[in-house]
């Protein structure tokens, strides 16, 4: 069988490109390994903002469906000490451009506004190779293959379709987070809502760092941030979800207890999560028939961008090839011109050192400085 257009990876980068497409008449086929679009929870707020993610779902013609699921009042935010002192607050009053949404509720408008049979779930891809003139054999996990005019990775961190275009591969950063959940905090856990507040929160000291923000449904959802080698987070054993909170609570101590109840009162097991990134400035040369976008492309650590820069790139590449039509390298060199520099400019704008991982007091007042509206908002 041979397809035109194939992407691999049903994130909110692969689903933004089908979409533009498909607003620009191009049909395309999404193949994504998990096996349904309800197959693992997409939790989380992402804020869409008005530079990258929200010009893709114009390019998407998918704002009035994006404004019905913003959750209001979500971009307040504050900056606290480790002794739980209000460094900052700046509430939300409603002029923000960084609409706060539930990464599940956003993949859903992009999935609702496909054609049906456009994606193709339980197809995980084992191997891709050339078959010359910019063709591709693409292998899936079940040993079927399918051959396609044009590839485009949308696979993220580990892409299967990255090996065709360079040798990189993520390293890791330093860095993990480790996540938690308040749920129903207003009544049940309303310490630790006050002190959330009614957006997000963050305290950044050396090595060690507290994001929080609420979520639909009062909903309080924390990232832990520690700087330590993986060997470090190898030795705590996550399958025991007690254990572990009460030894990453450890590494709190002395911080105000509002604050570590965000971990020793989670509802539930503590998650870990590794931060990889590929090098700053990654890029290839023009192989015909295929490129990357988003995560696979130009993974950084978690920096308030990557999603909404996985949006962009879909929306720019699909523009692209409707902007050149039976001309995808012209498309292909135009998009990753365009690409290539973006992707190494938000890593450095708005990259972990300001957030951290420095010295605790460059980081809070870098923090400051970008919420407040005069620091390196994009
Ligand atoms: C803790 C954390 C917090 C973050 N917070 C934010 C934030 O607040 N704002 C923001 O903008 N970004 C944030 N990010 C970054 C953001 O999640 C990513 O940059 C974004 O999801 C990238 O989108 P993508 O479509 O490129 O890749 P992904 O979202 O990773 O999607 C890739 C898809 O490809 C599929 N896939 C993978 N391998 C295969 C295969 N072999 N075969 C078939 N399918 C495959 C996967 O199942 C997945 O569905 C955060 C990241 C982390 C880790």
């Amino acid at each position: 069988m041979t397809t035109d257009i194939t992407i691999i990876g049903a994130g909110l980068g692969g689903l933004t490109l089908a979409r533009v497409l498909h607003v620009n008449g191009m049909a395309a086929t999404v193949y994504e390994a998990e096996p349904s679009p309800t197959a693992r929870s997409q939790g989380g707020l992402l804020d869409i903002h008005d530079y990258n993610g929200q010009i893709a779902l114009e390019a998407a013609d998918l704002m009035d469906e994006f404004r019905g699921i913003v959750l209001e009042g979500r971009q307040a935010m504050r900056i606290l000490d480790p002794a739980g002192n209000v460094l900052f607050d700046k509430a939300d009053d409603g002029t923000g451009g960084r609409p706060e949404v539930q990464r599940g509720e956003l993949r859903e408008i992009l999935l609702d506004s496909l054609p049906a049979g456009t994606v193709r779930w339980g197809h995980k891809v084992t191997g891709v190779r050339p078959l010359g003139g910019g063709r591709h054999e693409v292998t899936f996990a079940d040993g079927s293959t399918i051959a396609t005019a044009l590839l485009i990775g949308a696979d993220g961190a580990w892409s299967r379709v990255r090996p065709l275009l360079s040798d990189a591969t993520p390293e890791y950063t330093g860095k993990s987070v480790v996540e938690t959940y308040l749920f129903d905090a207003d009544a049940r856990h309303p310490v630790a809502s006050k002190t959330v507040g009614s957006g997000a929160m963050v305290v950044p000291a050396e090595g060690r760092e507290i994001f929080a923000h609420r979520e639909r449904d009062d909903t309080l959802h924390a990232y832990l941030g520690l700087t330590e080698p993986r060997e470090w987070f190898d030795a705590i054993d996550f399958t025991d979800g007690a254990t572990a909170a009460a030894r990453i609570a450890r590494e709190f101590d002395g911080w105000a207890p509002e604050l570590t109840a965000l971990i020793t009162d989670g509802d539930t097991a503590p998650i870990l999560r590794p931060l990889y990134a590929l090098p700053t400035g990654h890029r290839w040369d023009r192989v015909p028939g295929v490129t990357l976008l988003g995560d696979a492309a130009h993974l950084a650590a978690p920096n308030g961008e990557g999603a909404n820069l996985a949006m962009l790139d879909a929306a720019e590449l699909a523009t692209a090839l409707a902007a050149h039509p039976g001309e995808v390298e012209a498309a292909l060199a135009a998009y990753e011109q365009a690409m290539f520099p973006r992707g190494a400019e938000a890593a450095a704008l708005h990259g972990d050192e300001d957030r951290g991982t420095g010295s605790a007091d460059n980081s809070v007042h870098a923090l400051i400085a970008e919420f407040a509206g005069d620091g390196p908002t994009r």
